[in-house]
């Protein structure tokens, strides 16, 4: 992609209102642009890092047996009463007079969980496991951390149907493991920390948190075991498996896990024939992931002053091609064209800034965007290319054969 052709601008001022850096670097690098609060664009530059998330998701869970569908955003009320949900604080109900029994989807439970009662009538049709990646729309009262809470967000919704509560025990122990992994890709540590059901459940879930001062949860965990809870349930009592002294940090909740045992197939009467032909009740489970807040927090994790520091993995573009034009232009612009071309060729996705403007306001952008790698081409450079990683200060000059070789991992 030539930068010169983008949509978008880079912008040195500092949005209004936006105290978060997710915000401020998202929408100066013009990834996102703000709608109202809460309410956020993904501009080209910003879909391509969330696509890349999505599809790092999207392989771990087609690994795991989710099958990926899309429910609709529009839910009758007819579903909401039915499992007691109709009136919850976060669901958006249109308010249109035609269409005044309708509430925008915050979460897919009652939906998906009539669904598989018309499809799932014999044990030999369990375990299921589907997923989808919506837009959801929730009330949000506080949304003012860029896209870590939105009053329209995307997530990835997975539901699980299982013929008893050991087999719901096996799957929630796969997930937490694809969990694991789809963060360790994103560059992600997470902690599994227990807290409270809230509109789901009455039993223990399991969040995955980030630690970072942005967060608004606070948790208490123990440096030496596993032990993490949320402060929402913590008893300082409970920890007694070791001499790990426990710490408070604030953390962002990037995944949530949730046992939902017969609460919707109760609600929706999703049954099952067992081997004796004897009725019995399907258990479910459900299991969230924010792909928007990911992106935000990916942010929050990889940044310095100058802008974003983007991990290999969700990166826009692995290099960012930058031509300093001089007093002999052309010589310069052809050199760049080719490498430009031969990294196309190669199947490298190379952002390359043929702009007319300042050396200096090209560096300041590459800063910005946090793309992996810079390589700059420059009378000075002579038909060699200076290249040097967004999260290191070294120069290394180097031949345009090299290239390839040196931005590969
Ligand atoms: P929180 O406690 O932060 O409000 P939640 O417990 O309501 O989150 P879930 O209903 O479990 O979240 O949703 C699953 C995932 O969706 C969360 O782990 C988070 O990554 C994401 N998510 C939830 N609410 C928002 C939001 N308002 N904006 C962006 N992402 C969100
Ligand atoms: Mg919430």
């Amino acid at each position: 992609m030539r930068q010169s052709q983008f949509f978008t601008k880079t912008s040195k001022q500092i949005p209004e209102g936006e105290t978060s850096k997710n915000a401020q670097f998202l929408i100066r690098g013009g990834f996102i642009n703000k709608s109202s609060a809460g309410v956020y664009t993904i501009l080209p530059l910003g879909l391509r890092v969330l696509n890349k998330i999505n599809n790092i998701i999207r392989e771990e869970m087609n690994a795991i047996g989710g099958e990926e569908l899309l429910m609709p955003s529009l839910i009758h009320k007819k579903y909401w009463e039915q499992a007691g949900r109709w009136d919850v604080d976060v669901i958006y109900k249109t308010g249109i007079k035609e269409a005044n029994d309708y509430g925008l989807g915050w979460t897919h439970e009652e939906v998906i969980a009539e669904i598989a009662s018309h499809l799932i009538n014999s044990y030999k049709e369990l375990p299921r496991a589907v997923y989808q990646i919506q837009t959801k729309f929730r009330a949000e009262p506080r949304a003012q951390a860029g896209i870590l809470r939105g009053r329209e967000f995307l997530m990835k919704d997975l539901y699980s149907f299982h013929a008893d509560k050991e087999d719901l025990d096996r799957y929630y122990g796969v997930v937490t493991k694809a969990y694991k992994k789809i963060f360790e890709r994103l560059g992600l540590k997470t902690l599994v920390c227990e807290t409270g059901g809230g509109a789901f459940t009455k039993e223990y879930t399991h969040e995955f948190q980030v630690v970072n001062a942005a967060g608004e949860d606070t948790i208490y965990y123990c440096p030496k075991c596993d032990f993490c809870q949320n402060q929402e349930v913590y008893k300082p009592v409970m920890h007694k498996n070791c001499e790990g002294e426990i710490a408070s940090v604030k953390a962002i909740e990037v995944g949530n896990i949730f046992k939902l045992g017969t609460k919707f197939s109760d609600a929706f009467n999703l049954q099952y024939l067992d081997k004796d032909g004897k009725k019995n009740k399907v258990i479910m489970g459900s299991y969230g992931i924010g792909p928007t807040r990911v992106m935000g927090t990916i942010v929050e994790e990889y940044n310095d002053e100058k802008g974003i520091i983007w991990p290999q993995s969700v990166a826009p573009f692995r290099v960012h091609l930058i031509e300093i034009q001089g007093k002999d232009s052309d010589k310069v612009s052809k050199t760049a064209a080719k490498i430009y071309q031969d990294l196309q060729k190669a199947g490298v996705e190379v952002l390359y800034d043929d702009r007319n403007v300042s050396a200096g306001e090209k560096f300041n952008d590459a800063d910005l965007l946090g793309i992996p790698w810079r390589a700059v081409i420059s009378e000075k450079t002579k038909g060699k290319i200076e290249l040097k990683a967004r999260a290191e200060k070294k120069v290394k000059l180097i031949d345009a054969k090299q290239l390839l070789k040196e931005i590969k991992d």
